[in-house]
Order: C-alpha cells, then structure tokens, then sequence
C-alpha cells in the first residue's frame, strides 16, 4: 500500500517537516495515512456523539468509542506507540510515532480508540520491559488487546511527589503477600468498571541507607478489598469522565507476593526506564490539539457573520500577526519534540534525558499561549462549549504538570548545564592565553580585565 501513497501534496504529511519525511519507511508511511484516514472520517466527525453519549453515563465509555477500538484493532492501528525494539511492537520508531501521536490528538480522546492513549501508553511500555512472562500474560497481552484499563499511581497528596524518594505509602512484604495503607491522589478513576488495574509505587523499605532502595512497584486490581476510591478529582472545574483522576485510599490491602514487577525495593529501576517517550506523548499530541485551535482561529477569522468596524477579523493586522505567531510557534514546538523521538530513537532514552525535558518544558508553555490566542480570536464563543478550546486549553495546562512539573525539569537541566561550566572556563583561559601570545606576536600591551579569567 505504502508504495502508492504520495507524500507531497497529501494531507496526512503536510506538516512534517523535510527531514522526517526522508526518514519515514514505508510502514511508517502507511500508518500515518490509515491514521490520518482514521481521525478524519471516523473521530473529528463524531466528537458530538461522544459528547452526547457521555452525558447519558458519566463513568462509562461512550458506546461509539467501544465500537471505534474494535474496528481500529481490526485495522491493525492499535500500540502503534510502542517503539520496534519491543518483541509486541506493531513496529514503528519514536519518530515515526510522533507523526501519528500529533494526528491522534487533533481529538482529546482520539488516541483511546488506537490504545495509544495515557497512562495506557507509559504501562504498557513498563509492563513489556520489566513483567516476566507470567506477568505479561495477565497484564500486558489484556492492555495491548484493549480487554481493560489501567492507572498509573505514584502522586501523593501529603509528599512532594516530584521527588520519588519522598513517595511514603507503606508496602509491608512478607513471604506470600504485600499489605498496602495510606494515600494516593491521582490515577484514573476506578468509577469506570474498565479500569482494572493500577501500577502503584510505595515505601517498602524506609530504612534502607540508599534511598534508591527503599521503593517497590507492584500491581493491585481495583476490586481489591480495602481500596478505596475517596473522590474524582476535578481538573480545572472539569471531571475529565469517562476516566477521570481519583483520590484513593488503602486500608490493609493485601496482593499476592507475584504481584511486585522486577523485584522488591527495585522501583527506581523501573521508574527510570518509564522516563523515556511515554514523557512526550503528551507533548506529541497535544501539537494535534493545538493545530485544531490554530484552524479554529482562521475558520474564525473569515467568519461573515461576524465583522467588527465591517472587516472581517482576518483583516486587521493584529490578528494576521498574531496568527503568523501561532503558526510560527507550533512548528517549532513540532521540531523540539520531533527531536527529542529522534534523539531516543538514535542513542537510547538516557541520552535523550535533555530533548526529552526540553519537550516537557517547552511545548506546553508555548502552545498555551497559542490556544490562548486562538480563544481571543474567537471571542466569547471561544471560551464556552461551542468550542473545543477551553478543553484545549486546559489540556495544556494540565502537562505542565503530569508526568512531572515543568519546574523540576528546568531544575534538572540548570543543574545538569552548571556541571558544564567549568569546561567552558577552561576554554576561556585558553582564549586569553592565546590572547596574551598574540599581544606578544603584534608588539602589543595585553589590556586588562579583557575576558573573564
Ligand atoms: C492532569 C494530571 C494528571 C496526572 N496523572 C497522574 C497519574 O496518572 N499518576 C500519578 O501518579 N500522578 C499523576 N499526576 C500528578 C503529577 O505527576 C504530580 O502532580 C507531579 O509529579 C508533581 O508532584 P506533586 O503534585 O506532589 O508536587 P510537588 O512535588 O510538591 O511540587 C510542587 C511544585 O513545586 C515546585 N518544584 C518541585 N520540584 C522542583 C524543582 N526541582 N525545582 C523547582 N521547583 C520545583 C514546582 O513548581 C512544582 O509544581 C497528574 C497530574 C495532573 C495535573
């Protein structure tokens, strides 16, 4: 199929820019256009009954996105995520999967009908890199075939939860089971009868001397007794159902020892290995979301019922700069993130810690002010639900937070720069001991306080 598909010209790979383009195989090159195809016909179009269904059953998956993930599974579209160096991945690289995510995320609950969608995505890769076979059986395959939900759950409400070690709900281990107590916000509501299972972090082990040690990560089922969903939380006023982010409560929940993956007190392995592109999804599709805002703006823009002063918004010069910013901004937040799927994709995701942070940084920064414009463009309409723009809107605000604060990102990459700096004084000793050579060479007094060392 891929061999006559036509890039130039064709919707499904207007924006992505040259050099992916030259990257793309032909498997990548064929999923972008079923994607494409996908999100055209069968998502943008049904937003409304989404909605309209949603209504009807707050905490149940809207009927039309349960028959959308059969169809798309048939389709052979579902995981796409999953990079081609798992032995279960439908085979495509971070890179390729970057053009597919943004299409996805034109609609917010666009990836959920391909199971690429949060936590799904960042467990799912968790679950194939650390489960034992066993494990993969009872958790992994079910995902991957979409049969249930998960929930990803380590934030606590009394904790600084950026900084993992500090994360304290209390593991005890004995020989054949784990007994769980405390607290813990976030995580998809187990309201939906989907959601089956959460992947939880805890303290197992407080007083070990390296506090790398201390943590273990386990999988508790929703219906275990003792877990208790406390509340949804709301997000910025809104509930964010069918899933949701619960406040959850353990009192003595016990699971089987077999339930831990990779090992007790060996959490921190597996949250590093989480620190790779299940990070950026997030960054990926919210490029899509801020493309349907940018749209928005310009369908509004030439808009004959609405003509201040008997111009169309188009035409004061204000707005045509303003969407010249926008255009300008999205394209380079779509090249900071194409860069950072590429970077994993070529040295690994360790090495791609700096593309990766500067994804998480940038991008919803940027583009919140680029929905925010587009909501200004539109007028009042634009904050209400005639749009889809407060929910953009809030979208962004809401990865500068999940998956780790933008703050301790720019922290760790201040940080990780500092360690740079005395190679560039060394460099600059250099300069003006060169400097002071040359002076000699040309007869000349070397000034003083020239340079810094
Ligand atoms: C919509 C949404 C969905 C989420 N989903 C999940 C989920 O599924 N599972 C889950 O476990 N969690 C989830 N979270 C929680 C999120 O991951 C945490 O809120 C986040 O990691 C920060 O932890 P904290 O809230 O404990 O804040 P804290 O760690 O207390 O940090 C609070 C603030 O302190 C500042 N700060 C922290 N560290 C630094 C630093 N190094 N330098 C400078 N300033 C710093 C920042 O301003 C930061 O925002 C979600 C959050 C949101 C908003």
């Amino acid at each position: 199929m891929a061999a006559n598909i036509q890039i130039e010209g064709n919707p499904a790979f207007a924006r992505i820019p040259p050099w992916v383009k030259a990257k793309l195989r032909p498997i990548a090159i064929e999923k972008i256009q079923q994607v494409h195809d996908w999100i055209e016909h069968e998502v943008v179009p049904a937003e409304r009954i989404y909605k309209a269904q949603l209504k009807e059953a707050r905490w149940t998956t809207p009927a039309i996105v349960t028959e959308l993930r059969k169809k798309a599974k048939a389709q052979g579209l579902f995981n796409l995520f999953l990079p081609n160096h798992f032995e279960e991945s439908p085979g495509l690289t971070n890179l390729e999967y970057s053009c597919c995510a943004e299409i996805m995320g034109r609609v917010y609950w666009g990836a959920q009908t391909l199971n690429c969608h949060a936590p799904e995505t960042g467990n799912i890769e968790l679950l194939a890199k650390y489960c034992t076979p066993e494990q993969k059986k009872k958790w992994l395959h079910p995902l991957m075939n979409g049969d249930f939900s998960s929930a990803y759950s380590m934030t606590e409400p009394d904790r600084a939860s950026s900084d993992a070690t500090q994360v304290g709900i209390k593991m005890e281990i004995t020989d054949k089971e784990v007994i769980i107590n405390g607290r813990k916000l976030y995580g998809n509501c187990k309201y939906n009868e989907e959601m089956q299972i959460f992947i939880l972090m805890g303290c197992s082990d407080p007083d070990n001397k390296n506090p790398w040690n201390r943590h273990t990560t386990l999988v508790v089922p929703a219906n275990t007794p003792g877990l208790k969903q406390v509340r949804n939380l709301s997000i910025m006023g809104y509930d964010w159902a069918p899933e949701g982010h619960g406040e959850y409560l353990y009192e003595d929940v016990r699971v089987p020892r077999e339930n831990i993956i990779l090992g007790p007190g060996r959490a921190f392995e597996i949250a590093q290995g989480r620190l790779g592109p299940g990070r950026i999804h997030h960054c990926m599709r919210l490029i899509g979301q801020a493309e349907r805002a940018y749209e928005l703006a310009l369908v509004r823009c030439y808009e004959p019922r609405k003509k201040p002063r008997g111009k169309f918004i188009g035409e004061f010069d204000s707005n045509i700069e303003r969407i010249a910013e926008m255009r300008m901004t999205i394209d380079a937040m779509r090249l900071v993130v194409l860069n950072a799927a590429d970077t994993m994709d070529l040295q690994g995701n360790k090495a791609g810690r700096y593309a990766i942070a500067q994804s998480k940084i940038m991008v919803p920064n940027a583009l919140l002010k680029v929905i925010d414009e587009a909501m200004q463009i539109y007028g009042g309409q634009g904050l209400t639900q005639h749009t889809p723009l407060p929910e953009i809107w809030t979208y962004a605000r809401f990865v500068r937070v999940a998956d780790g604060p933008d703050s301790a990102h720019r922290h760790q990459v201040g940080r990780d720069q500092m360690k740079t700096a005395q190679g560039f004084r060394e460099r600059a000793e250099k300069y003006t001991a060169r400097y002071k050579e040359l002076c000699k060479k040309w007869n000349l007094e070397p000034e003083e306080f020239i340079g810094i060392v």
